[in-house]
């Protein structure tokens, strides 16, 4: 019996939405934003925001069986609603009582929108020794200057949770207002897919912030403090196998009317219900000693491995078809790619290389 969960049947309809609004975004003159209102009207926005601020503080189980969901039907709204949802979560683990109150109940619509640039403090420019954004801490005022490398929808954004390193090598979070004097968008990224989530860099010249402002820190290492999201975190394995159950749905079209399909499609299916079964219990109430295996990194080795391997079988079985630019199977291709980038854990990046180098007996992460 597949492992898939079923959806709610109230979800029936925003799905509809977003697998007819998914073809449009293969396109950086489209931002999601129809998907992301239907998404708001169903309560999605709200769903890591805690309850005293109008949310419904899904757990993490919740959370990835509707990131399941969501992405299987259009991966570019799921991925930006990802990124929305980091911000929330974030703001939601301040301790700054002030702030939370302001933002999170503005959060729980599809009115404002929030998104996040930490990759230099996780993945992103780790070789550099000097830290790509700085902050110089004077009186009640934080002063930043320097870039964020990676903003999803950064135009479209009302606030950037982002951070940036002092002089002592302490950290802080802030929630960036972007009328904020001193902000500058760069034009858009031309991505390999994914180009509707409009992810650009931001430049910050002496921008001055009230610490009212401020969502976490001064301390080192401050993304260290977010407990189980960030970095290669579960919802990020969901979006792959999503995406890689996306491509079996179009196989399963292709094989329709030839049987022989069959035997691929069958593993392929195996395997995607192998890991959305471990994926769920690493997410659900078990006690993290009691599945040791399942880690946050193994997960998403096997979901990126998966969503390369089911794009792959789609496009060969669609044929040259497949490879025209419009064709789904390409565009499959394209946006399977994004997780050998997407808030990969250097472990997994080393699994996947390993992988492609053929080192199959090589160390699992
Ligand atoms: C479409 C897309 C959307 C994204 N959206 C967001 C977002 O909204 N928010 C967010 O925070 N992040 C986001 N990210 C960032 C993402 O999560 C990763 O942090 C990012 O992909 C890491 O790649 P990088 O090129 O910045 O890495 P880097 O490590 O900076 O690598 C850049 C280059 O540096 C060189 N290099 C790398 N390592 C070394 C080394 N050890 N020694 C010498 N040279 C080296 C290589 O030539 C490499 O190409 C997004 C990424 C993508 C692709």
């Amino acid at each position: 019996m597949s492992s898939w969960p079923e959806p709610d049947r109230m979800f029936e309809e925003p799905l509809r939405v977003l697998r007819e609004n998914s073809v449009s975004l293969d396109d950086a003159g489209n931002w999601p934003s129809e998907s992301l209102d239907v998404l708001g009207e169903a309560g999605v926005l709200g769903w890591v925001v805690p309850r005293e601020y109008g949310g419904s503080e899904y757990s993490g189980a919740q959370l990835v069986e509707g990131y399941l969901q969501l992405s299987r039907a259009c991966l570019p709204t799921t991925f930006v609603l990802t990124q929305r949802n980091a911000a929330c979560q974030r703001f939601a683990l301040s301790e700054n009582e002030s702030l939370k109150a302001d933002l999170l109940p503005q959060l729980v619509g599809a009115g404002r929108f929030a998104t996040v640039g930490i990759s230099h403090l996780t993945t992103s420019r780790q070789h550099l020794s000097k830290p790509t954004l700085s902050v110089s801490i004077e009186g009640t005022q934080l002063v930043l200057d320097g870039m964020v490398p990676w903003v999803t929808g950064a135009g479209q954004a009302d606030w950037v949770l982002t951070g940036g390193t002092c002089a002592d090598g302490a950290q802080v979070l802030v929630a960036l207002p972007m009328d904020a004097e001193g902000i500058t968008v760069m034009p858009a990224q031309d991505l390999l897919a994914l180009d509707s989530s409009r992810t650009a860099s931001i430049r910050l010249e002496s921008v001055s912030l009230d610490s009212a402002m401020l969502v976490a820190g001064p301390i080192n290492e401050v993304m260290q403090t977010g407990g189980r999201g960030g970095t290669g975190s579960l919802g990020t394995s969901a979006l792959a196998l999503g995406a890689a159950s996306q491509s079996l749905d179009r196989l399963a079209g292709e094989a329709v009317d030839r049987p022989e399909l069959g035997e691929i499609l069958d593993p392929l299916t195996v395997e995607r219900d192998d890991v959305v079964r471990d994926l769920l219990a690493a997410a659900g109430e078990m006690a993290e000693s009691q599945l040791p295996e399942l880690t946050n990194e193994s997960l998403r080795q096997r979901s990126n491995s998966l969503v390369l391997r089911a794009a792959q079988a789609y496009l060969a079985a669609s044929k040259g078809a497949g490879f025209t630019g419009s064709h789904a199977a390409s565009r499959a291709v394209r946006e399977s790619m994004f997780f050998l980038v997407w808030s990969c854990p250097q472990a997994v990046i080393e699994a996947n290389l390993r992988e492609f180098a053929g080192m199959t007996d090589g160390p699992s992460c």
